[in-house]
């Protein structure tokens, strides 16, 4: 049987676009989660939407499980190919196909990286309101799949919120169309926002139209110290009352995050003293003198212990360069556990000090930082091998720390997943943010799109 559809897959593609064995590229093999590489039955690489619902069809009709894989940078191991699957990558399917002023739209096909749609969106005049640290290789149909949220989620919101129209193939096939350019269309079900965040598991995305936002005039980048977590907060919603939507991005980094950044990645202390929480600010606003009066206020107030403006880009890339030095932990240290959480703002003060709790009772020797985009409600937990050295994490060292880092969020009323998505890492723990009743729903979603069970099996839900 499995001979037999390869057979067919490569009637319908050409040769070219159907690779088995040793011929398959080591990149659809493992995913950014970093488990241990799975080689797929085959992979195809379809070149229009047409080839994707032949291959679906052919794929249901043998009851042959699939895995859609984009950019491969997700971090909950969606992509990340089961043994026997056969993996549908969009590599292939890339191009911006329209930049459209007038409707301020843009459309592109699923398997374009995020980099090529913000520099098309630029180029006409327009900016793309997602962004993320992977956006050199992660693909917006990836990002659709995951609802992919980033630095400017407080101004421009999750992927979902920029997404006008889909085009999608369901598991069997059928091609469903709709590339909504209006902001309007009250017209039933919207199944477009359904299969966003869906994770894979619903259908494939081929195209997206993705409504674009004016660029703010200037941005102006300061980063400033904050003497606790509360003291923090205080700033985002001083910040919020006094620009509203010109905040575009408000990130906090605690201090042993800072600590690794200077002492591992070498980067220079950020101020004279080291302060609990670091944060990293963008203004969209041209007004600097109004924002220099409300830093000033701040540090009257004792919110804000230092503070830096930006005074050039090359200031602004220096200070966000903090912010991205934890893309280099592989430099000391294999691999590391990323945990994603969300919780409600006023409970962030307290869960960070759990954290910290537990981290010292609980692996003493690793490598433990938090940071996130907090206006979000979003922390990152980053944890090094439990041994503190520069090996791989086990599997036992990552139950070990899902378990505990879960309970603290299920403790708080938080999400186990604030962006990364559930794939197969967190399966195990959706009922600690999701209700009994809510997962038979997501149970019955998924039954009648995919009645045989072939769209990425065991990603989000059990396998049926
Ligand atoms: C350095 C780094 C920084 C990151 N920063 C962020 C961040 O700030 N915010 C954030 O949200 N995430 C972040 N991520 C995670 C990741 O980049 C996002 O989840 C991204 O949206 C995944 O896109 P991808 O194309 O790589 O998808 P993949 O990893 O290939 O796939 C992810 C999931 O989507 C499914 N999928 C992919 N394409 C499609 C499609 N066309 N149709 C249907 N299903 C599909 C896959 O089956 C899988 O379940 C980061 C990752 C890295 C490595």
């Amino acid at each position: 049987m499995g001979e037999e559809l390869i057979g067919r897959l490569i009637e319908r593609l050409g040769e070219g676009s159907v690779r088995t064995g040793a011929d398959i590229p080591p990149n659809n093999c493992v995913d950014a989660s970093h488990l241990t590489p799975v080689t797929p039955r085959a992979v195809v690489f379809p070149r229009t939407t047409e080839e994707v619902s032949a291959v679906l069809a052919l794929c249901h009709a043998a009851d042959q499980p699939v895995v859609t894989q984009g950019g491969m940078t997700g971090l909950a191991a969606g992509a990340h190919p089961g043994e026997g699957e056969v993996a549908l990558s969009l590599e292939k399917m890339r191009g911006v196909e329209e930049v459209d002023p007038v409707a301020g739209t843009l459309t592109a096909l699923a398997g374009t990286p995020l980099a090529e749609v913000q520099a098309a969106a630029e180029e006409a005049g327009f900016l793309c309101g997602i962004d993320l640290g992977a956006r050199g290789t992660a693909t917006i149909g990836g990002n659709v799949a995951t609802n992919a949220g980033g630095n400017q989620v407080v101004r421009y919101g999750m992927t979902r919120r920029n997404v006008l129209g889909l085009e999608a193939v369901q598991a069997d096939g059928t091609i469903l169309t709709s590339l909504n350019k209006m902001m309007k269309n009250n017209t039933g079900y919207d199944w477009t926002q359904l299969f966003i965040g869906s994770e894979g598991t619903l259908g494939v995305v081929t195209r997206v139209v993705i409504g674009l936002h004016p660029k703010p005039a200037a941005v102006e980048t300061a980063l400033l110290a904050a003497p606790d977590a509360n003291a923090a907060l205080a700033v985002l919603a001083r910040l919020q009352a006094r620009f509203g939507g010109e905040l575009l991005t408000f990130e906090a980094m605690w201090s042993e995050f800072i600590a690794v950044a200077v002492t591992r990645i070498k980067l220079p202390e950020p101020f004279a003293e080291r302060h609990d929480v670091t944060l990293l600010v963008e203004l969209g606003t041209t007004d600097k003198e109004r924002m220099t009066d409300v830093l000033g206020e701040l540090m009257e107030e004792g919110l804000v212990a230092d503070a830096f403006l930006a005074q050039s880009g090359q200031d602004a890339a220096r200070m966000w360069a903090y912010r991205e030095s934890v893309y280099e932990y592989g430099q000391f240290q294999g691999n590391q556990i990323n945990l994603d959480i969300s919780l409600p703002r006023g409970q962030i003060g307290q869960a960070v000090e759990d954290l910290r709790q537990l981290g010292a009772s609980a692996w003493p020797a690793a490598v433990q930082v938090i940071f996130g985009h907090v206006a979000d409600s979003n922390l990152h937990v980053v944890i090094g091998p439990l041994d503190g050295g520069a090996g791989y994490v086990t599997p036992a060292d990552k139950k070990t720390v899902d378990a505990g880092v879960y309970e603290v969020v299920r403790r708080h009323k938080g999400s186990v997943s604030a962006e990364h998505g559930i794939g197969r890492l967190k399966r195990a723990y959706l009922g600690y943010s999701r209700s009994p009743a809510e997962l038979a729903l997501m149970r019955t979603l998924k039954t009648a799109l995919d009645p045989k069970g072939i769209l990425n099996p065991g990603r989000v839900l059990e396998e049926a």
